[in-house]
């Protein structure tokens, strides 16, 4: 019977053969060792088989044919094995068949009571984008150990691949299974591919890797450059040899899989290999564990023990809300040390570099370089400690596998109101800063999913958001009230992220959530190197925001508060005619000086419309600083009550003029509108690159402005009615 051979032989004219009746559709079984690919395969093809062996190795191979309806299979029994990584001659057979023979057809042989394991295969094909098959062979042994498989979830998941099951020895539901093969086969059943991901960081270097191997596209036919590139991170040998052999750019490239897999092994400090295994078994973890139920006590894993615990429906939440409240208690407690040291050398730098010029001095490079340079960026760089240990907490929680559980648990809930699971990694690291956030949805596929997280993501409360918490909590709330007080602000963002996303999935957005796998990853202890790296990494992101933009708009909004400048002999200015303070350092400016300045009058011409907010012009004048970067605010709140400072003596600390001049229940407003509305110039920046339109991005701006205006009037009219208003 040489009919199955020479069918496989013409590879490459499947096109003209699709528009063929009877068609021939080419099958390929592949599955794990004693999966049942052998008994699938000969109830399939009965007597109609023939056996050979594949082109160089002595590893046999057996073909065979079926017919279904006026449809010719032809299928091949591929060598078992668990993986495509081409360790072994088998499992380089198998894949050499998947990618130079191309079937129209896999089908994945999987032993249903083993289903975690065998989808580590599975997902090896979906990396493939095979059109696949799914046979749930051994179902009688998952159903005798009490396993319940939620096969059309599963189905959704894996990208709506025919879920059939079977059980070999006894002959059952081997007609379903071929009439699905043939289904697929014909496109009569069409599955959507399902990207897997390996985490933001291994993504990206299959992207560059990608990129270089985008010219060499036909050469690599027929997979494309983003699975080459992924094994070449893989370290694969036989995919090396091919681009040694059919690239021009031969070495470059694996050069640069070179350095792609040394920069992760630093960073995440494994093999690429190893962690791209893991985030396979992650994938298959995760798809598991939310199909299968099992409804019988079963031997458990230590990792499953953990899993039990921290996926637990009610204790998972307790967990995680426990896990944050630690990680914000330690960034405002732990940070508050360092930050007063900080505080105190930024002071001393102003008075050095204000004792440069001559006592009384009114030089305008003085006042520029004491209070807009280094008043603007200090002020900033303070809350570098706390902001350190907050992304030292995230990179330790990511690092251990907790955040892909924490997004596991969370999938149940992004689902109820409309969302992705996976927009709660954006929305994780949205609490870092909104901007590399607001790019981590690139992770999502459909394009609804990305912009309704995109949206609320200013939502969840920024490092940048984190000075103006500890300003105002700390001058207006006592010590063992500032941690609740800062972690209420962001259990209020996520809320109300929550009810933002809810309203766009019915009205703007509507639409179904796409299903997708949510990763669980083997647990692994943080190694001290990673998690630091991971934290450097986004502290310099901070810190390049502040030596940039914070510092353009440190200078800009210095100018808008100097200028214009009162005339100095205006006799109902007295401030501006008083003696210069004689301390030493005249960050002050008079008070009078400040109303006139640009800044002021915006400040006062705004003051009836945030009057039912409780902010007056001062605080006006600040939230201008808040818009172009929401740190800046504080700066700005320290320079528009620098002239509070009595004549002959140090300048009071911003907190006691604060509390001075507003109540508890004003330092509440404050930071609710700075919470939820008026999205930074760099992440409207970001927001426009990203969802390329400047509609969404305004829409954004405005509508969370808008909520937060709402919002605040609200909370601050209560307030009053309630008498929270005193001082
Ligand atoms: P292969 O290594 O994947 O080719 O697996 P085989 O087809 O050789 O099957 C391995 C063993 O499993 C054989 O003893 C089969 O009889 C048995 N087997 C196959 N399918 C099933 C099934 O659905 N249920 C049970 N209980 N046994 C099966
Ligand atoms: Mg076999």
């Amino acid at each position: 019977m040489g009919e199955g051979r020479e069918s496989f032989a013409v590879a490459g004219q499947r096109a003209d053969r699709r528009s063929d009746a009877p068609r021939r559709v080419r099958v390929a079984l592949a599955g794990n060792p004693n999966s049942g690919k052998t008994t699938l395969f000969n109830l399939l093809t009965g007597s109609r088989q023939h056996v050979g062996n594949y082109p160089g190795v002595t590893v046999e191979k057996k073909e065979g044919v079926r017919r279904v309806g006026g449809v010719r299979l032809d299928i091949v029994d591929l060598p078992g094995t668990y993986s495509l990584t081409a360790r072994s001659t088998d499992e380089l057979v198998a894949r050499r068949f998947l990618i130079d023979e191309h079937p129209d057809v896999v089908v994945c042989v999987a032993d249903a009571s083993n289903l975690e394991r065998n989808l580590y295969l599975t997902v090896q094909l979906l990396e493939l984008d095979l059109p696949l098959v799914l046979a749930l062979n051994m179902s009688d042994v998952a159903a005798a150990r009490g396993q319940v498989i939620d096969r059309e979830n599963l189905s959704r998941l894996l990208g709506g691949v025919p879920i059939i099951p079977t059980v070999g020895n006894r002959g059952v539901g081997i007609e379903a299974l071929a009439d699905a093969i043939a289904a697929v086969g014909t496109g009569a059943h069409p599955i959507r591919h399902v990207p897997v991901s390996y985490g933001a960081e291994v993504d990206e270097e299959i992207a560059k890797l990608s990129a270089l191997l985008e010219p060499q596209g036909a050469r690599l036919a027929p997979r494309g450059p983003p699975w080459v590139a992924l094994k070449l991170l893989e370290a694969d040998p036989a995919i090396r040899d091919l681009v040694r052999t059919r690239c021009a750019e031969a070495e470059t490239i694996l050069a640069g899989a070179d350095a792609a897999g040394a920069h992760l092994r630093t960073l995440l400090g494994d093999e690429p290999e190893i962690l791209i295994a893991d985030l396979r078994y992650g994938f298959a973890a995760g798809a598991f564990r939310e199909t299968v139920r099992c409804t019988r006590e079963s031997r458990r894993t230590r990792s499953d023990q953990i899993d039990a615990i921290i996926t637990h429906p009610v204790l998972s939440l307790l967990i995680f809300f426990g896990l944050m409240y630690l990680v914000f208690l330690a960034t405002f407690r732990l940070g508050a040390y360092p930050k007063d040291g900080l505080h105190h050398l930024f002071h001393y730098l102003a008075q050095a570099a204000g004792g440069l010029w001559p006592l009384g001095s009114t030089s305008t490079l003085r006042s520029l370089l004491v209070d807009g340079v280094i008043g603007g960026v200090g002020g900033v760089l303070e809350f570098l400690p706390n902001i350190l240990i907050l992304f030292l907490g995230i990179a330790v929680l990511e690092d251990s596998g907790y955040m892909a559980r924490a997004a596991f648990i969370m999938d149940r809930w992004m689902h109820k109101i409309g969302l992705h699971g996976k927009s709660f990694i954006p929305m994780l690291i949205g609490f870092g800063c909104t901007v590399p956030a607001v790019m981590a949805t690139r992770v999502l596929e459909s394009r609804r999913d990305r912009l309704t997280t995109m949206l609320i993501l200013p939502l969840m409360s920024c490092g940048a958001r984190l000075p103006i918490y500890t300003l105002l909590a700390g001058a207006f709330f006592p010590v063992q009230w500032q941690a609740p007080v800062m972690w209420t602000m962001y259990l209020v963002g996520i809320v109300m992220a929550v009810v933002v996303a809810k309203v766009l999935r019915v009205t703007v957005l509507r639409g179904d959530a796409e299903p997708f796998v949510m990763e669980l990853p083997p647990y692994r202890a943080p190694t001290v190197r990673g998690a630091l790296i991971h934290m450097g990494y986004r502290a310099w992101a901070y810190l390049r925001k502040a030596g940039t933009i914070i510092l353009g708009v440190s200078v800009c909004l210095w100018a808008l508060t100097s200028y214009p400048k009162p005339p100095a002999s205006d006799p109902t200015e007295p401030a501006a005619a008083a003696p210069q303070r004689a301390g030493p350092v005249q960050t002050a400016r008079p008070a009078a000086a400040i109303e006139y300045s640009a800044a002021g009058r915006i400040g006062k011409a705004i003051e009836p419309a945030t009057r039912p907010l409780g902010f007056d012009w001062r605080v006006n004048t600040a939230l201008l600083g808040a818009v172009a970067a929401k740190e800046v605010f504080v700066a700005q709140m320290g320079v528009v009550h620098s002239m509070e400072a009595t004549q002959d003596q140090e300048p009071e600390p911003l907190e006691a003029a604060l509390r001075r001049n507003y109540t508890p229940l004003q330092a509440v407003a404050i930071m609710l509108f700075c919470l939820l509305g008026l999205p930074c110039v760099a992440t409207v920046g970001v927001v426009r690159a990203e969802s390329g339109s400047w509609g969404w991005t305004l829409l954004q701006w405005g509508g969370l402005t808008a909520l937060a205006y709402v919002a605040t009037v609200m909370v601050y009219q209560t307030g009053l009615a309630l008498g929270l208003g005193a001082g």
